[in-house]
C-alpha cells in the first residue's frame, strides 16, 4: 500500500487530499472524486501505485505533440480514474473506474517500464496518458524522475486539473506537456465535466512560465463550445496569457459516453481554424483527414515545415536545429 503525497490530517479523522482543486475532506473508508485515493485508517493512499491498466507505444504525433521530437515514438501508459467527469470522454472505461473494482491491472514497476522505454525502438521517452495521469500521481512522479536520470523524455497528457505546489514539484522532470482546454466557459466546465475553468487556466500560466513544452487540445463539439465569441475570447486568452506560439489542436467530436450529439460538421472545425490562426501560428486540425491544416508553417515565411498524413510525419524544411531552412527563422520546434 503506498501513502500518497499532498494530504493534511484534521482533528476528527478526517483527511483533506490537496493534490487537486477539489480538495476532498475524506472520512475513514472513503475515496476521494477521483477514485483512486482512498482514507485508510488515517493515512491517505494511492490505489494505483505500480498498476498500469494500458501500455504502448505511439508516435508522438498521437499524443498529439506536432512541435516535440516529430517522427519519433513514445511509450505510453496509463492506470485508471480521473477527478473530471466529462459526458464525452473517449477513455470512459477507464477512467470513470474505481481502481478498487478494476480487473485489469498488470503490476510494473517505475524500473519496469523504463528499462522498457529504453528497449523501445525509436523511442524518446515515456508518456503518462489515456487516463488522467495526476491521479497517479505518485507513480508519476517516481517513473518520471527514473527515466529522466536515464535520459529519457517525459510527457504528460492532462486535464491540467491540479493544484500549483503537486505541479511544481513535478513540472523538473516533465519535458512536454498537452493539456485539454475544453472550453472557454465555466458553465460549460461545470455541465459537462463537474469541474471549473479557472484551475486549467491556472495549470496552463504555470506550464508557459516554466521550461516545459506546452501544446494545448480542445476537442470542438457542436452547439457546446463551439460558439465563436467565447472560441474567440479563448483565443485572445492564449496569445496573451501563454504566448501566440503554443500550437493548438482542434478536435472532431464524436458521439461518445453520455453524449450523442452529432459529429462535429468539418465547416465548423474549418471556421474556428481560420478564427485561431488570426492570433496563433501553430493551429491543427485533429481526428479529420486535412493535410493542409495538420502542415506546420514557418511563422515568418509560411513554408511548409513539416507535413502530416495521418501518423506519416515528414520534416520538409527544418534544419537540424529546427530553424526553418527556407529563411532560418526559429520554427519553435524541438527536434
Ligand atoms: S486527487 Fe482525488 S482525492 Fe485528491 S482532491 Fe483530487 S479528486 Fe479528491
Amino acid at each position: 500500500m503506498q501513502e500518497a503525497l499532498f494530504y493534511s490530517k484534521s482533528t476528527n479523522e478526517q483527511l483533506k487530499c490537496e493534490l487537486c482543486p477539489w480538495n476532498c475532506i475524506l472520512t475513514d473508508g472513503q475515496t476521494g472524486i477521483c477514485k483512486v485515493r482512498t482514507n485508510h485508517g488515517g493515512t491517505l493512499i494511492t490505489g494505483v501505485y505500480n498498476k498500469v491498466a494500458a501500455l504502448g507505444s505511439d508516435p508522438i504525433e498521437k499524443k498529439p505533440l506536432y512541435h516535440f521530437h516529430p517522427r519519433k515514438n513514445i511509450l505510453s501508459i496509463g492506470e485508471v480514474g480521473c477527478n473530471l467527469q466529462c459526458s464525452f470522454c473517449q477513455n470512459h472505461r477507464i477512467s470513470q473506474c474505481k481502481a478498487s473494482e478494476f480487473s485489469g491491472f498488470h503490476n510494473i514497476s517505475a524500473k519496469k517500464i523504463v528499462t522498457e522505454a529504453q528497449k523501445t525502438w525509436n523511442n524518446i521517452g515515456i508518456a503518462y496518458t489515456y487516463n488522467e495521469p495526476f491521479t497517479f500521481y505518485e507513480f508519476l512522479l517516481d517513473t518520471a524522475e527514473l527515466a529522466h536520470s536515464k535520459g529519457l523524455k517525459n510527457v504528460v497528457v492532462s486535464n491540467g486539473y491540479i493544484n500549483k505546489e503537486p505541479l511544481q514539484k513535478l513540472l523538473p522532470f516533465i519535458d512536454a506537456f498537452n493539456i485539454d482546454l475544453k472550453a472557454f466557459s465555466n458553465d460549460f466546465y461545470k455541465k459537462y465535466t463537474k469541474g471549473k475553468l479557472q484551475p486549467v487556466l491556472d495549470t496552463l500560466k504555470q506550464i508557459a512560465k516554466s521550461p516545459a513544452h506546452l501544446e494545448i487540445t480542445t476537442l470542438v463539439i457542436p452547439g457546446l463550445n463551439d460558439n465563436n465569441s467565447e472560441f474567440e475570447n479563448m483565443i485572445n486568452w492564449i496569445a496573451t496569457e501563454l504566448g501566440e506560439s503554443v500550437p493548438l489542436h482542434l478536435s472532431r467530436y464524436y458521439p461518445q459516453y453520455k453524449l450523442n450529439a452529432p459529429a462535429t460538421p468539418i465547416e465548423t472545425l474549418t471556421e474556428l481554424y481560420d478564427l485561431a490562426k488570426q492570433k496563433l501560428q501553430h493551429v491543427y486540425l485533429g481526428n479529420v483527414s486535412d493535410q493542409k491544416r495538420s502542415t506546420t508553417y514557418c511563422a515568418n515565411c509560411n513554408a511548409p515545415l513539416i507535413s502530416r498524413n495521418h501518423y506519416n510525419t515528414e520534416i520538409a524544411a527544418l534544419d537540424i536545429e529546427g530553424n526553418c531552412k527556407n529563411c532560418g527563422s526559429p520554427a519553435a520546434v524541438i527536434i
